[in-house]
Order: structure tokens, then sequence, then C-alpha cells
């Protein structure tokens, strides 16, 4: 099976590049910060605390994680049999999902989960820590950043576009929070893995990047 793994910070594009990448070669998208909004959503909803092990911990045994993917390779999110996709994209699920990820027994929850989906099809996946942790021997791998104001304009754009209303500064300041927690946490941080392609898109357009990395795929891959 063909694994590509593309990491790299919240917003930096990674999600709906992965998207288009395996519509454009039928592979499946993988979305790992999905399983950890998963995971950070069920905290919120039992009123637990995300940072807390102790709160958190207890809970993953009543928790059943799923994914599925449709005719489309569009990423569909279960918990506990019921389909939560919609649900995982708001900001405080995104808040709850990066202080969770940090307790090593809610990364050992979702690892195999994200581990045999690589070994069953030919995937791109996309996360934080899919080529250093979760697919060390990926074909591909590729860090994809951009500057903390450039993810933050995307993101408020894609609340605007979906009806939620959130200033500028709060999304600033809780995607500079979460840079913070995924790289200094003790466990899988986010990092470039050494073997990885860098690609800074700041001054590239969504369409430019999904051009360059495709390109890059193509000429290594096919
Ligand atoms: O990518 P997304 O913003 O949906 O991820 C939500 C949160 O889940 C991130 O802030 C990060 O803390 C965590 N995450 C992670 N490892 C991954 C994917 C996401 O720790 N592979």
């Amino acid at each position: 099976m063909i694994n590509i793994a593309i990491d790299g910070p919240s917003g930096a594009g990674k999600s709906s590049l992965a998207g288009f990448i395996a519509k454009e070669l039928s592979f499946v998208h993988v979305d790992t910060g999905a399983l950890y909004r998963a995971v950070g959503y069920y905290v919120v909803c039992n009123k637990a605390d995300p940072s807390d092990p102790e709160s958190v911990v207890p809970l993953l045994d009543s928790l059943k994680v799923d994914v599925e993917y449709d005719g489309t390779k569009k990423q569909h999110v279960f918990i506990n049999g019921k389909e939560v996709s919609e649900e995982l994209r708001t900001n405080d699920v995104s808040m709850a999902a990066s202080a969770a990820s940090a307790i090593p027994e809610v990364r050992e929850f979702l690892l195999d989960l994200q581990r045999n989906i690589a070994e069953k099809e030919n995937i791109i996946m996309d996360g934080r820590d899919v080529g250093t942790v979760i697919l060390p021997n990926a074909d591909i791998k590729f860090f994809l950043s951009a500057s903390p104001e450039k993810r933050a304009d995307r993101r408020v754009k894609e609340y605007e576009a979906k009806g939620i209303d959130i200033s500028y500064e709060k999304v600033l300041e809780d995607i500079i929070q979460r840079d913070k927690n995924d790289s200094t946490r003790k466990i899988s941080p986010l990092k470039q893995a050494e073997d990885a392609i860098p690609v800074d898109n700041s001054d590239m357009t969504e369409e430019e990047t999904k051009r360059f990395i495709l390109d890059i795929i193509k000429e290594k891959l096919l």
C-alpha cells in the first residue's frame, strides 16, 4: 500500500490539501486531527477537563471511535456508533483536542486505528506525528507550514463561511496556543521528520500548494 504523510501546525491547510490529493489519486484521506477532535468532543460532552489525565483517561473505557470512507473518499467519524463529523469542527473542540492529545493514553488509544487504516488502503494521512511516529516508513512525507498570521486569517474565513462568529485576534491567540501545546508536549510533539519535504505556503495560494505537492508525488510515485 502507498502511504503519504502530511504533518504540520494547525491551519496550514493540511486537510484540504490531503483531501484534494486523495481525490486526484483515488486514495483514502485519513484526517487524524478529526480523531483527536472526537476524543476532545467526548471529553467536552462529558464535562471533563481535557488537560487532566485523571478525568480523561477513565472516559476512554466507554469511548469507541470509528471511521468510514464514502464513495468520494470523505472521512466520516463515529463516536460509539453515532456520526459526529460536523460537531468536531468548532473552536472549543479544537482546544479540547489539543489539550487531550498531550495525554499519552489518548495517543495510544488512537494509534492502532491509524496504523490499521494505512495497512489496508492507499492513503494520504495528515496530522502532527504521522511521519515521525505513526508511519515512519511512509513513502513520501511532507511538512506543511505557514506563518501563524496567515493561518489565523484562513481559519477566520473558514469560520465565516460556516456562519461561526469569532474574532481574528481570538483565532490567532488559539493558533499560537495550539502550536505551543503541540510542539512542546513530551509525547509525539509536532516535529518535522528528518526525511520530510518542508513546504512553507505562507505566500502560496491554496491552488499553488496543491499543484506543487501533487507534482512532487507524481514525480516520486507514479
Ligand atoms: O488537525 P486538527 O486541527 O484537526 O487537530 C486538532 C488537534 O488534535 C491539534 O491541535 C493537535 O493537538 C491534535 N492532533 C495531534 N496529532 C495528530 C493530529 C491532531 O496531536 N496527528
